[in-house]
């Protein structure tokens, strides 16, 4: 029975596809068949690197400029909505639209440049 691509796995190829069925789902998932998921543990070091940024340079531009970016970008999709035909479009605008109800845009903005320092 063939084996799955990835290195180190001994699982079987799920159907045709090279990959066994765990990390098939990976790939659809995550595009790319050995990256896992980020847990908050895994972002844990970066956000506190950047909540330590803050608290160094509070007075920055950057950080209003974010929470005001924020601010609009909810303000202007409450009101109308961005209109597409790609339905992606529109379950991202939609989650955002609820983590807006749920987070600050300051939190929003500490993550996403976690995320891209990790
Ligand atoms: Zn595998």
């Amino acid at each position: 029975m063939p084996r799955c691509r990835v290195n180190g796995c001994a699982n079987a190829r799920a159907g045709h596809s090279h990959l066994c069925s765990k990390h098939r789902s990976r790939k659809r998932r995550q595009s790319h068949e050995e990256q896992r998921t980020v847990s908050k543990a895994d972002l844990k070091p970066f956000i506190e690197m950047v909540q330590a940024r803050i608290a160094k340079q509070p007075d920055a531009k950057l950080w209003s400029i974010c929470d005001q970016r924020w601010e609009v970008l909810i303000r202007d999709w409450r009101s109308q909505p961005p209109k597409t035909i790609f339905r992606f479009v529109r379950a991202s605008t939609n989650e955002l639209l609820q983590l807006a109800n749920t987070v600050s845009g300051r939190d929003v903005a500490i993550t996403v440049i976690a995320m891209y320092l990790l």
